[in-house]
């Protein structure tokens, strides 16, 4: 059984659509995919359906965009109601900070002497719901100001480099609770890997205010980190989940399934999903299972 909990397609910064990434898992030979795009459940409808021709189970989810302080803390949700008005309305904030960023962007980097337009971005975007510094980047690939969207990163776009410009996240422990209330389970994204800002003690009080998970298997974390968190994820009875976070071509070495979570965690992670619905009362999405 092979599992894989963090996935990106082309509706935020991935580079493949739904359903072709869908097909791509299939064939990669994964048993569990999950689609977490950033910030929306748009891709839903169509990996739905490509999974059920393909033969896959689906875990709907997303990527929620957050903040613990001035830090960026990236939260998994896996299940939930997507319609749950508080958790809509946030969605919508990060998706408007998100949008207006791209001009902001645009006007930094022309300020610097390179010459990119709003309209570049929104062309490499495509019809993308969360729009991100990958499409700039990619923008900037195209006028060959970079090679890579890993150099735009570390010469222009990460916070510090002179063409950042930050934009609205939802305060972490808000997140986790909107999450909750949609009758979903949460799982902190990479939370060792390029930024650590969460210690030990911020996790267990996560945990009390009902975070699921961590995920342990993930690109950006070398093999002692993944030992430890192992053992923070068992201290405070939190599943430990393994994931690629492929985005096609957007990032290399994050190859579909070359991080996996095992059969058990997953069942936990559903178990955690189920509490949380039967307390929302919300009606959420099912595991797609063909
Ligand atoms: P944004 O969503 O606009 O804040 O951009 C951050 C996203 O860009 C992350 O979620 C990653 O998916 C991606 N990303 C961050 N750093 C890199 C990098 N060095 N190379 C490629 N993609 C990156
Ligand atoms: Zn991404
Ligand atoms: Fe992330
Ligand atoms: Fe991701």
């Amino acid at each position: 059984m092979r599992i894989d909990l963090h996935t990106h397609s082309s509706v935020s910064d991935g580079t493949d659509p739904p359903a072709v990434l869908v097909r791509r898992a299939h064939e990669a030979g994964l048993d569990v995919v999950a689609l977490t795009d950033h910030d929306t459940a748009d891709s839903w409808a169509e990996a739905e359906r490509a999974a059920a021709e393909v033969g896959i189970t689906l875990v709907r989810g997303m990527e929620i965009s957050t903040r613990l302080g001035h830090a960026s803390v990236h939260l998994l949700a896996y299940l939930p109601d997507p319609t749950y008005p508080p958790l809509a309305r946030a969605l919508a904030d990060i998706l408007d900070g998100r949008n207006d960023r791209v001009p902001a962007i645009c006007a930094k980097l022309r300020s610097l002497g390179v010459e990119i337009t709003e309209d570049d971005v929104r062309r490499r975007a495509g019809d993308a719901a969360a729009t991100g510094r990958p499409h700039v980047a990619d923008a900037m690939i195209a006028r060959g100001v970079v090679a890579s969207r890993e150099e735009a990163f570390a010469t222009w776009l990460n916070p510090g480099r002179p063409a950042y410009v930050d934009r609205y996240a939802v305060p972490l422990e808000e997140a986790v609770a909107l999450v909750a209330g949609a009758g979903g389970a949460s799982v902190v994204a990479h939370p060792w890997g390029r930024s650590r800002v969460l210690t030990p003690d911020h996790l267990e009080r996560l945990a009390g205010l009902g975070l699921a998970g961590i995920e342990v298997d993930h690109q950006d974390h070398p093999a002692s980190v993944r030992e430890q968190l192992r053992g923070l994820a068992e201290d405070l009875d939190l599943v430990a989940t393994g994931s690629s976070d492929h985005h096609g071509l957007g990032k290399v070495d994050h190859d579909l399934g070359c991080n996996t979570t095992p059969p058990e965690q997953l069942e936990r992670l559903l178990q955690r999903a189920g509490d949380a619905a039967s307390a929302s009362g919300r009606t959420t999405p099912a595991l797609l299972v063909p």
